[in-house]
């Protein structure tokens, strides 16, 4: 059975034609939308395993994270530090992710971001659903973020229309998580985890927000 194109871009992220990818590898921006389903031993638990990855040249960017179903922001299981730098930045293992993929080509972006579970059944190798929560191609952003209008990184976005030329942005749970995306697709020669955050991190946040 043929997936159909949007089932295969829910599950295996944005799709490129052969000369962007080319190009894109010479960039040397190693981009890893692609999930894996792993198992747990000792807890006897099927998981999904990400890469957070990627990051930018001044004429492009790509880069893949993670937040949770409420579009927080989840632990890194680990860092990943390399010598190279728009590689893979943190691994995450949970049960169910949203994942928020970003390419930008100049002042032009692409904004996948797709939910993603796992269906388990008894005795059986747990089957992958994948739906998208969110598909904007050719936004568009003017700002630099790359370069003059560095000090906007975090707080600009690119607006994205619909076919009928309305404008279509992502609901207001998955804003925050575009920001970081938009910010890391403009982030040259990356090493950072602009999604996944420390767990000691996310753990002093909460404690701050219950003293508050
Ligand atoms: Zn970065």
């Amino acid at each position: 059975m043929k997936e159909s194109r949007l089932t295969t871009i829910a599950r295996r992220g944005l799709a490129f034609p052969a000369e962007t990818r080319e190009q894109m590898r010479k960039t040397g921006i190693r981009c890893r939308p692609q999930l894996e389903i792993v198992y747990q031993q000792r807890a006897n638990q099927w998981k999904l395993r990400g890469e957070e990855s990627g990051g930018a040249v001044e004429l492009l960017g790509h880069y893949v994270g993670f937040v949770d179903g409420e579009g927080k922001a989840l632990p890194w299981l680990q860092r990943v530090q390399n010598f190279l730098p728009n590689g893979v930045h943190a691994v995450v293992i949970e049960s169910q992710l949203v994942r928020v993929e970003m390419f930008r080509y100049e002042n032009t972006y692409d904004l996948l971001i797709t939910n993603h579970r796992l269906d388990v059944r008894q005795g059986k190798r747990p089957e992958l659903r994948s739906n998208i929560l969110f598909l904007g191609r050719n936004g568009s952003l003017e700002t630099e973020l790359w370069g003059r209008d560095a000090d906007f990184r975090g707080g600009a976005m690119p607006h994205f229309f619909t076919r009928s030329g309305e404008v279509g942005s992502p609901e207001s749970t998955w804003i925050d998580a575009t920001l970081k995306a938009t910010e890391a697709v403009c982030c040259t020669g990356c090493r950072h985890s602009h999604l996944l955050e420390a767990a000691t991190s996310l753990n002093s946040l909460n404690l701050t927000e219950a003293m508050a």
